[in-house]
């Protein structure tokens, strides 16, 4: 079996143990003779899948009791609009951290529903770093302070968690599971499954019990926390697939040995790539500061742009795929997430030296 090297932004790489169990499982999941995509989810067999991956998934970050585990649908781009809609309560104002293009897009979600106060941002300086933690201007009377732990784009991830006077809110759509998070430090995060989780259409969502119940009075039903955690993420049909998938990979993460040596590995892997770009005399050039260099998305240029499709080109006869940078800020990307192997990290730096070294 011919496997690429997938370095996509998500969906991307699934564990191959993952892919291999699922397509063993595909036809007749747990003795039932049907596959998990055609039992109802509030059989016995399914509930018990997703009460196990609500349990690894708390054993794996560590979540406190006093924290609900949502398992919902709409990608992250629906909590851009959940978030407020659940949490502004009667405050009618909230706090974002402003570094790069998710953000920037959650910002603008927001404006929808409330105030939004941009408490810090690096646009300035084209998002190449997280702003210094003593420039923030916090709101003490804001609802809560949204901030975008890894830019998916930009390639900008905090080195710590910010410190808050309300409530945090993190999206952690590309970095989830990807390193340790302390939960405890938050009021909500928020991921959706397509980068270290599993396959798109499932975003998880943990959630400070004591912010629920709070939801505007416009929030519809199927969109209010409170009512999603009483009926166990069941009130309607769930994304049943992918929320099986995830708990195949929650599984694969704990086999691995948990989130503290998947995060030494992805570190690992990010060294080499940024090891291989610094290296380079310039050839290649990340312009994210050294601190804020995200571990799940690697973007770099080519100091002469006009190679650049040439080199996407050959990669992806090298079996080195996805690596087209976002449309909005062009380039290169490759994004190192959970499953993708060092193997395969090592192979993309032997052909940016081998490219470098013919075209330089
Ligand atoms: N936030 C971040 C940081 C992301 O990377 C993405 C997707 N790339 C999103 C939000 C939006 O996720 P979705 O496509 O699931 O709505």
């Amino acid at each position: 079996m011919a496997r690429s090297h997938n370095f996509s932004a998500g969906p991307t790489a699934l564990p191959l143990e993952v892919l291999q169990q699922a397509h063993e499982e595909f036809f007749d999941f747990a003795g039932t003779g049907m596959s998990v995509m055609e039992i109802s989810h509030r059989s016995e067999v399914f509930m018990e899948l997703g009460h196990q991956a609500e349990q690894d998934l708390r054993a794996i970050l560590q979540v406190p009791s006093q924290y609900k585990v949502l398992f919902v649908q709409g990608g992250a781009s629906m909590q851009f609009a959940q978030v407020p809609m659940n949490l502004l309560g009667d405050k009618g104002t909230a706090d974002y951290l402003h570094t790069g293009l998710w953000s920037g897009k959650a910002i603008q979600a927001a404006q929808r529903y409330c105030d939004v106060r941009v408490a810090a941002s690096s646009k300035a300086s084209g998002f190449d770093r997280i702003p210094c933690a003593a420039d923030y201007n916090l709101n003490p009377n804001a609802a809560y302070l949204h901030y975008t732990e890894n830019e998916t784009v930009h390639g900008a991830q905090f080195a710590d968690v910010p410190d808050a006077c309300v409530p945090l809110v993190c999206d952690a759509c590309s970095s989830l599971l990807s390193k340790p998070i302390d939960v405890a430090r938050h009021g909500l995060i928020y991921a959706a499954a397509q980068k270290n989780m599993g396959a798109a259409g499932l975003t998880v969502v943990i959630v400070d019990e004591a912010l629920l119940g709070r939801a505007l009075a416009l929030t519809p039903e199927i969109l209010d926390y409170a009512r999603i955690a009483k009926a166990e993420s069941m009130l309607n049909t769930p994304s049943t697939f992918p929320w099986y998938l995830t708990g195949l990979t929650l599984k694969w993460v704990l086999r691995r040995g948990g989130i503290a040596s998947i995060h030494q590995l992805n570190q690992t892997k990010a060294e080499l790539l940024y090891r291989t770009i610094d290296d380079s005399g310039g050839f290649y050039r990340n312009r994210v500061e050294a601190p804020f260099r995200s571990i799940n998305n690697v973007p770099f240029v080519l100091a002469d742009p006009a190679l650049e499709p040439a080199f996407l080109r050959l990669a992806e006869q090298s079996g080195l795929m996805g690596l087209k940078g976002h449309a909005s800020v062009g380039g290169v990307r490759a994004s190192l997430y959970n499953a993708v192997t060092l193997q395969a990290v090592q192979a993309l730096s032997d052909f940016m030296k081998d490219f470098a070294q013919v075209h330089g």
